[in-house]
């Protein structure tokens, strides 16, 4: 019966992960996965989440019952005004349309699905992603029937954002054309626009009336703060540009696999709000019926507790923090001890999570096979895998791939 079912290949990063595993080398390091690490290469449980959960545990009524279909209301509604701020003229004209979702994938599965139903496509059903772009956005489109196009985006020249490659797509593309937008910290290159490119961007999608398509994986990861990594997002929303936004917890809150997440869609009013919810219920009921409930309540309570709130506040900026030393770290060890050759500036210039080292996918197999330092082809690292123990074994081993 099955024999026309083909040999998939397995997906590079879990092959990644388990090969690092299997390694017995001591001083191996994982720089593929994007999971935050702590200086002794440990998953981070936030000191945040931890109380939460035991509040939560400890409240006598707390039950299993199911959530309704379109998930925990003091979940998404809490989700809405983080990434859209608590005084967005969406949420204060209701119509904003917020689903809980199997965390960020979840929510970029249920957008496309929404928009390859009833998205008016100028032409063929067709996304606009970043060239390079997170892996999985391509599978995601093309389980919905949504062909996917490049933008140019990074410029391997300057390791830096191809600014008027992506400007020159967006006005050459058809009107009304979909383009998929990562919200902050771009993955995998860690090249973000400044304020100033985003709010030509934004200008572009306005006079082609185009639609953003934003995913927010990383809001606080980019800058430690959780309003200034909305920024883009909320300019958005406040100028008009047609646009949704998927929301992961799965980083910032350290809840990996939890699948915490949102979609949010905002459209012109109120009216609309009512049929376009209807429609992801809909939707969202024969694929997974009703969201799962533990995360949404652990983020709910931090969410809507002020002292809580507060105290996650911190626990992003320990991640953040973290990150960014690691990047000066890095980068003072390649420029100044080892005199690495080239420009390493962009270590400290990228964003978030991720680098996108520069390095060729000879020298990344280099690093793999010769050094046990566990990184994907394309010459990005996860910054979180590194640490004050680790760092200079890394960029020892980097200096003499670049150097080879
Ligand atoms: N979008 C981007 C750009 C990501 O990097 C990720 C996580 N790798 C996600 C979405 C979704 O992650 P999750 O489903 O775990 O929230």
């Amino acid at each position: 019966t099955w024999d026309v079912v083909p040999l998939a290949p397995p997906d590079s990063i879990f092959k990644l992960t388990a090969a690092y595993q299997a390694d017995t080398f001591p001083q191996k390091i994982n720089l593929g996965v994007g999971a935050y690490r702590d200086d002794d290469s440990k998953p981070w449980v936030l000191p945040v989440v931890k109380k939460a959960s035991y509040i939560l545990l400890s409240d006598p009524t707390l039950n299993h019952e199911y959530l309704p279909i379109t998930g925990l209301p003091e979940f998404v509604s809490a989700a809405a005004r983080l990434i859209l701020g608590h005084d967005s003229p969406a949420i204060a004209d209701d119509r904003v349309v917020s689903v809980q979702t199997i965390s960020g994938t979840g929510a970029n599965h249920l957008g496309a699905l929404f928009l390859s139903r009833y998205y008016p496509f100028n032409g063929d059903k067709v996304v606009y992603l970043s060239d390079p772009t997170w892996v999985n956005h391509f599978a995601i489109f093309e389980n919905v029937g949504i062909k996917q196009r490049l933008y140019p985006y990074y410029d391997p020249k300057t390791i830096g954002l191809d600014f008027d490659g992506f400007i020159a797509t967006l006005r050459s593309a058809p009107e009304r054309s979909v383009f998929l937008l990562h919200a902050c910290a771009h993955n995998p290159t860690g090249v973000d626009p400044t304020v100033e490119q985003w709010k030509t961007i934004a200008g572009v999608f306005l006079a082609k009336k185009h639609y953003a398509f934003f995913d927010s994986a990383y809001q606080g990861f980019a800058s430690g703060d959780l309003d200034r990594d909305a920024t883009a997002v909320r300019y958005f929303v406040s100028n008009g540009v047609p646009l949704l936004v998927c929301q992961s917890f799965a980083k910032n809150a350290g809840l990996y696999g939890e699948r915490v997440g949102a979609l949010h869609i905002i459209v012109p009013n109120k009216e609309t709000a009512g049929r376009v919810r209807s429609q992801l219920s809909v939707l969202q009921r024969s694929e997974i019926s009703n969201p799962p409930s533990y995360g949404a309540r652990v983020v709910a309570l931090i969410l809507k507790n002020p002292e809580l709130f507060e105290e996650w506040k911190a626990d992003i900026r320990t991640m953040a923090g973290r990150i960014i030393d690691m990047r000066k770290q890095l980068h003072g060890v390649l420029t100044k001890e080892l005199r690495t050759p080239g420009n390493w500036d962009h270590i400290i210039n990228q964003i978030g999570m991720f680098s996108f080292t520069g390095v060729s996918t000879t020298q990344s197999k280099a690093l793999v096979e010769e050094a046990h330092v566990y990184m994907t082809a394309n010459g990005r690292i996860s910054m979180a895998g590194l640490n004050s123990k680790n760092l200079r074994y890394f960029a020892e081993a980097l200096d003499r791939v670049v150097r080879t």
